[in-house]
């Protein structure tokens, strides 16, 4: 084995396929958490966001199969799942226009997001040589010269001393509340410099039981924000048993209620009523949770030029995205990916890691980040290149051309979802099909 003991702190999406990677090349790998584990799905305080729609792109769906054989299988046939045939079974709107139904030829599933991690953690943990350790903090690393050595803990509610865990490899992914800048900067290590885009968007979310009087024949159906002009929108999914996960969110400032009725005026104020009108007599089933810390934000590792060796950063510790593009985790599996293909070369480089994730990461940042700049509203602490201002205008004019044009939409379903390449937009055909849209519209 390449390794002998590798610590990751944080079971999130990305501390748990980090792990999975690290499993096939570390004698005993340790995943620590602060959370208590629940038995059942159920959100967890580490977690906020669980209580919040998450799409699972197909990319991110095809690489977890491929770490754990079997799951594709199980969520399609015992976790009661909805399955959705995307184009066919998903409702876009967006400039005020539905998007066409086409068949992109791809499926994903509707799926909570502590459902999901619940069916990845018990399959990690079936590796002998996977461990787990909840209720156990993070609060430093252990530096040896200019490498980490292990990671220093304290058991949580009860405190206590804090314990030392000595590893040969420390994977970070304690996702937004990552303290690794600080713990960095007390070792005299110089802080990342972090770029943040914030467009200030809230989401509002509840849970209805699916009335029976509605039909809705799509599972997924998003009524899109859509810049300058459109700061709301808003989503209904259809889970298993009936049950409908309702959000709405808005940008620049522009939050969603989380009272009864300024939640049904802010679905009301959407540009299409489906949302207000399913959800208006629907019987609600929870409470209605906020969450607004939804800034995109970018802490350059991959640019320092000292930093200790043996640490890899990664997940929403190393790049945040706003949560509105449903990228996150599947951005959490290729980093997962290119940790494995490292290892799997025999390269134990954390420079080079937080280089190629920086080149993944990016392919994120240009949607999430890139579409908040269309907003008037939305704060940049750092100046936007003319490069990436032409890059921002054609993807804004290839979200126009997919409510007029089946092959745009075609296209930029398979490469939202991670499936085609980005530059299948930008083909000389593509880009005569996206000019013509903008003529039309
Ligand atoms: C409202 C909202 C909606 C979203 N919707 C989508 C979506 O539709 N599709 C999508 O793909 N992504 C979505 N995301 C993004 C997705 O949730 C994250 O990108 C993804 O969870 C990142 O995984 P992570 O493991 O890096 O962090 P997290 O999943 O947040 O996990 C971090 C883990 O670290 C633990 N932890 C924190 N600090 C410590 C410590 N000091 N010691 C030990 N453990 C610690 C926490 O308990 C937690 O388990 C959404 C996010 C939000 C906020």
């Amino acid at each position: 084995m390449l390794l002998k003991h590798a610590v990751v702190i944080g079971g999130g999406i990305a501390g748990l396929l980090h792990a999975r990677v690290l499993a096939d090349h570390a004698e005993q790998v340790t995943v620590i958490d602060r959370d208590q584990m629940p038995e059942q799905p159920e959100a967890r305080a580490g977690v906020p966001q669980g209580a919040h729609i998450h799409y699972l792109m197909v990319r991110g769906l095809q690489l977890l199969d491929e770490w754990f054989p079997g799951l594709h299988d199980e969520i399609d046939q015992r976790s009661g799942a909805p399955r959705v045939q995307i184009g066919i079974q998903t409702r876009y709107m967006l400039y005020q226009t539905w998007q066409p139904s086409i068949d992109t030829g791809m499926h994903t599933y509707v799926l909570e997001r502590p459902h999901l991690e619940d069916m990845v953690r018990r399959r990690l943990l079936t590796h002998d040589n996977v461990r787990l350790m909840d209720r156990t903090e993070a609060v430093d690393l252990v530096f040896e010269g200019e490498a980490v050595s292990g990671v220093v803990t304290r058991k949580r509610p009860s405190g206590g001393e804090p314990e030392t865990i000595l590893a040969d490899l420390v994977v970070e992914a304690s996702g937004r509340s990552s303290k690794a800048m600080n713990w960095l900067e007390k070792a005299s290590y110089v802080r990342p410099q972090t770029h943040i885009i914030d467009a200030n968007l809230g989401y509002a979310t509840r849970w209805y039981a699916k009335p029976e009087t509605v039909n809705l024949d799509w599972p997924i159906l998003y009524v899109l924000t859509s810049p300058p002009a459109q700061t709301r929108g808003g989503a209904i999914l259809e889970h298993r048993g009936g049950r409908w996960l309702v959000t709405v969110a808005g940008t620049n400032g522009d939050y969603p209620p989380t009272d009864q009725a300024g939640f049904l005026d802010f679905a009301r104020s959407l540009p299409d009523p489906v949302i207000y009108e399913s959800i208006r007599d629907a019987k609600p089933l929870t409470d209605i949770v906020s969450f607004r810390n939804t800034a995109n934000r970018w802490h350059a590792y991959e640019k320092l030029d000292r930093v200790p060796q043996r640490l890899y950063i990664t997940g929403d510790a190393a790049c945040e995205v706003n949560p509105v593009y449903g990228q996150g985790m599947t951005k959490a599996a290729l980093n997962a990916r290119v940790l494995q293909q490292q290892l799997a070369a025999g390269l134990v480089d954390n420079r080079a890691f937080f280089r190629e994730i920086a080149s993944v990461n990016d392919n994120f940042w240009q949607a999430a980040a890139g579409g908040d700049l269309n907003y008037p509203g939305t704060t940049n602490n750092q100046t936007e290149t003319p490069i990436q201002r032409v890059m921002r205008a054609y993807l804004t004019a290839v979200l126009r051309g997919t409510v007029r044009d089946e092959r745009v939409a075609y296209a930029f379903h398979r490469v939202l979802n991670m499936i085609d390449p980005s530059t299948t937009l930008m083909t000389p055909g593509m880009l005569m099909r996206v000019l013509w849209a903008q003529r039309t519209s």
